[in-house]
């Protein structure tokens, strides 16, 4: 058994990768793939009005929010949130705390003016600011709830009177949020919800339709909320295969219990990195990401052997970014606390022979 600690496209239950493969050759007795049927199909409806329930239910959704999706990855949505709702003489406000951040922030220039209220990029992103204002009149405060790369997280989202936006791609459904407290939160699928190719929008009905720049059609979520993630084909693999996750997440006892599991993966493998001499963890602890895990060695010099030793081992995927180095090990909702075991178990192996 592999053990894929792969930061995304990543793990997935296997039973969602067995159903989706049946799927492939007889969608519901069918006689036909869901590859192959119309995603105007009755058939295909029932698959998108389900998804949309589950992550309503998973998330406790609350009314005057709408639930879409949207294809072009989270990185599109650099651009949608500020198209649709930064106006040219505006202001948005936008805390940068790591690549993907400092992306959404590049791409917000192109249409309004950009308030960076605060920054971690002078330590390489290894904590989550906390001491900065979020002026009244910005069109919105965008936040980045889990840095992928660097490791780590937003436990406690900033208060403000603005609109709250967030990606929350590398952590939506690992722990339970308030979503009554954001404007607009979105995902890219691949991380936690299902395979690449769809992303979740979640927008508050009331930041529809504010901006009155022209939008090309693909790119307004008010016609893509009233197309009901419709208004042209949507990518229906993708979005079948996060229903069938979505349905496994709820199995399992939903969001409250997948965090209980989350938090017990990242205790155990950071309490490890903290007590093995060979590791070191790479953020401040209270940023600590759930997610994904960044840690580099006391002795760069036995960094390539590990990684090695550990491939060897079937462990894969926990090279670090090139931004950071070292390893980063993403313990994503359906990797299992036993893979975390086995990562562990080769870290202390690694450590009795070079100790
Ligand atoms: C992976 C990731 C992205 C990029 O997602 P795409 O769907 O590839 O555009 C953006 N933000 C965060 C936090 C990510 O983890």
């Amino acid at each position: 058994m592999k053990h894929n600690f792969g930061a995304g496209p990543c793990i997935l239950p296997q039973e969602v990768f067995k159903q989706a493969s049946q799927a492939v050759l007889n969608f519901n007795d069918t006689g036909l793939s869901i590859l192959e049927i119309s995603h105007r199909t009755p058939e295909f409806q029932a698959v998108v009005d389900e998804s949309v329930r589950l992550v309503k239910e998973l998330l406790n959704v609350p009314e005057g929010y709408s639930v879409i999706f949207l294809q072009g990855g989270a990185s599109l949505q650099f651009s949608m949130v500020p198209m649709n709702l930064l106006a040219s003489d505006k202001t948005a406000a936008y805390l940068d705390t790591g690549s993907w951040a400092s992306k959404a922030i590049k791409e917000a220039k192109l249409f309004g003016n950009v308030n960076v209220v605060a920054s971690s990029k002078e330590s390489n992103y290894t904590f989550i600011p906390k001491d900065f204002t979020v002026p009244e009149d910005s069109a919105y405060l965008h936040v980045t709830s889990n840095n992928t790369i660097f490791g780590t997280e937003i436990f406690d989202f900033p208060k403000t009177s603005v609109p709250l936006v967030s990606d929350m791609s590398s952590d939506i459904f690992s722990r339970q949020i308030n979503v009554a407290d954001f404007g607009l939160i979105y995902a890219g699928a691949q991380k936690n919800i299902g395979p690449a190719g769809a992303t979740l929008v979640i927008i508050k009905d009331e930041l529809l339709g504010k901006v009155d720049r022209k939008l090309p059609s693909m790119l307004d979520y008010k016609v893509q909320t009233d197309g009901g993630s419709m208004y042209n084909t949507p990518p229906v693999f993708s979005i079948y295969v996060s229903m069938l996750n979505l349905r496994w997440l709820k199995a399992k006892g939903g969001v409250a219990e997948i965090e209980k599991e989350n938090i017990a993966k990242a205790k155990a493998l950071y309490a490890e990195i903290d007590r093995n001499p060979l590791f070191k963890g790479t953020c401040k602890v209270e940023d600590r990401s759930r997610m994904n895990v960044c840690f580099v060695m006391e002795n760069p010099e036995l960094e390539k052997p590990f990684l090695a030793f550990a491939t060897e081992r079937d462990i894969i995927g926990i090279k670090g970014h090139r931004s950071v180095g070292g390893f980063r090990a993403s313990l994503y909702n359906a990797l299992s606390i036993t893979s975390v075991h086995a990562l562990i178990d080769v870290m202390q192996e690694f450590a009795e022979k070079h100790g």
